[in-house]
This record gives structure tokens, sequence and C-alpha cells, in this order.
């Protein structure tokens, strides 16, 4: 379904109800309906509405229920539910409120402030979508920032511990940079940074990995699934990657082009790994890459024992 209009879903177990409330919204928004709770449940997992409707007395599942159940899924949780009904007392609203409804409309449905209501909510839902994308994202490169790089890193390696699998942390940090700030000027070097976020995103393919801006001229790929191996092919890639934009740094001590240094650590997940621990060991690596005079990548296996995590 083309996502550039909003989607309403309309939940009535009363087709009559239904066709007052699309003709109201055809106009202006995507309508799909649903005339159960469960129909409505199965059609809110597939086309993920940007706002729900939900008549509250039908048969089977009601709509405090199948609100409630919205609620419970991390992927719907956030999508507005406007509860419509004939039943015109207080009870009933504040029911509706609790479980977690943003809104109410009685029947008969009156066009014109469906119509004010939906809109309103359509545009708080595209406010908070925006500002909870801005909260992960760096504003410079438009790629994941620290804050977003760390919580990943914790949930997936909470995640892959339970199956003792594996996961890799790749540190780039480009070569002489403060060198190129001061040759070409504080916005190139912006320019240079965004250029070199976008080679990181190209390099790292699976839905899982993820390329963040640490912070100032570093970056941070998470490659949940990946052993140190398959993290070495990412990483040389990267590099692959940057070389190919020929960013010419003629005062470079490394290349006449932007490079980047890179440092791997890689790992069975355990349960109590931290972003710092995993941080820490990608950075040791990082440091040895620019001692061995840039533009290189060194790399290690850790394990528990060696970081002083709880062994016994
Ligand atoms: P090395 O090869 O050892 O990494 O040397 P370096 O010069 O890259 O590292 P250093 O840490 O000395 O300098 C980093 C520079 O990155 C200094 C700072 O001005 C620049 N920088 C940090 N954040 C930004 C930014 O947002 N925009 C620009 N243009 N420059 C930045
Ligand atoms: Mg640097
Ligand atoms: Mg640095």
């Amino acid at each position: 379904m083309m996502k550039n209009r909003s989607v309403i879903l309309i939940v009535d177990d009363e087709i009559s109800n239904i066709e007052i409330m699309s003709a109201a919204l055809e106009d202006d928004y995507e309508v799909c309906f649903a005339t159960s709770g469960e129909e409505a449940l199965a059609v809110a997992q597939s086309v993920l509405p940007d706002l729900v409707l939900l008549d509250v007395l039908m048969p089977g599942i009601d709509g405090y229920e199948v609100c409630r159940r919205l609620k419970k899924e991390r992927l719907l949780a956030d999508i507005p539910v406007i509860f419509t009904t004939g039943l015109n007392d207080q009870e009933a609203e504040v029911r509706g409120l609790s479980v977690g409804a943003i809104d109410y409309v009685t029947k008969p449905i009156q066009p014109v402030i469906l119509r004010a209501r939906v809109a309103n909510h359509v545009e708080l839902k595209r406010l908070r979508d925006q500002l909870a994308q801005m909260a992960v994202t760096d504003a410079l490169t438009g790629i994941s920032n620290r804050r977003h790089l760390e919580q990943t890193l914790e949930r997936e390696t909470a995640k892959l511990a339970s199956t003792g699998e594996w996961l890799s942390v790749i540190m780039v940090d480009i070569d002489c940079f403060k060198s190129f700030n001061d040759t070409f000027g504080h916005p190139a070097g912006d320019r240079c940074l965004a250029m070199v976020a976008a080679a990181l995103t190209r390099a790292v393919h699976l839905a899982s990995d993820l390329a963040a801006r640490y912070g100032g001229e570093e970056f941070v790929c998470v490659l949940p699934g990946r052993d140190l191996e398959a993290a070495l092919e990412v990483a040389r890639d990267i590099q692959v990657q940057v070389n190919s934009l020929n960013i010419p740094h003629p005062v470079s001590t490394v290349s006449p082009n932007v490079t980047v240094s890179l440092g791997v650590a890689s790992a069975c997940c355990l349960p109590d790994m931290t972003a710092s621990q995993w941080m820490a060991h990608a950075d040791r690596q990082l440091y040895l890459s620019k001692r061995a005079g840039r533009n290189e990548i060194f790399s290690t296996v850790f394990t528990a024992q060696e970081d002083g995590f709880a062994t016994d």
C-alpha cells in the first residue's frame, strides 16, 4: 500500500457505520476496515495503520480488548486509537481512555467532527514519529546517533546471549581529520563526515546491521550474528568504500586521499556485556591501527575472563 497518505483503519461490526466513516475520510486518507476484533488485529499487523477508529461493542473480542492488545505489541503500541460508540456515558469513556485510547467519538457520527479529530491525531502522530526519529539520528550525517548505537548494542547482546551467538563491533576513525579541517575548513570537514557515513552504510548490508556516528570523526558498526571473519570482511569493505570516495587529503600522513583506521572486536554474547565494554575492546584495536601507521585494521576476539566479567 502506498504510504504517502496516512492510513486509517476503521473497525465496526455494522457495515453502515463503516460506510459513513469511510465516506467522511476517504478523500484525505487511505481507508481500510475490519468488521470484528479478530480481523482488526490481523489487519493492524499487516497494514500498520496511522490511526484506528475502533467500535467498542462487537461480538467476540470487544473494542477494549482490541485496544489493550494493540498497546501490548511493540510495533502497534504507538498507533493512536479513537473509540467510536453509541454509548454516551462517562464510565465507558473513562474505561476507553484507561486502556490506552487517545480520544472518543460518539455515534451517530458527525462527519465534520470526525474529520477534525482524525486530522488532529494524525498530525500529532506524525510529529511524534518525527521526534522519535530525530532522537536516534545524528543531525549532520543522517545515520544513527550514539544513543541509538548504545541501545542497539545492549539490546542485541542481550538477545544473542540466550543462544551464545556472535556479535562484532567495528570502530572507525578518520585519519588525520584535524589537518583536513585545517586545510579545507570546517564546512568541507562536515561534508567529508557525511560522505564517510554514507560509505559505511553501503558496507553494512544486513537489516540487523547498524552504522552509527559515535562522535566527532568516529563511527561504529554493530554486526549481530557475525563472527570475526565475517566482521573483517565488512571492515575491508568499509576501507574499499571510503577509498572509492576519492576525497583529496593533501596533508594526510598516510595517503593522498581520506582514509580510515579500524578496530574490530568480536565475541560470543553473554548476558552482562555492556555497550562500554564492547566499545573499550574495539577502541583498543583502533588504537593499535593508529599506532601501526593508520589506514589499518586490527581485531580481537575477547572472552568474559579477560575482561573481569563475572564468571563464577
Ligand atoms: P588521527 O589520525 O589520530 O585520528 O588524527 P585526527 O586528526 O583525525 O584526530 P583528532 O582527534 O586529533 O582530531 C579530530 C578532529 O575532528 C578534530 C575536530 O576538529 C574534528 N571534528 C570533530 N567533530 C567534527 C565535526 O562535526 N565537523 C568537523 N568538520 N570536524 C569535526
Ligand atoms: Mg581521527
Ligand atoms: Mg578521533
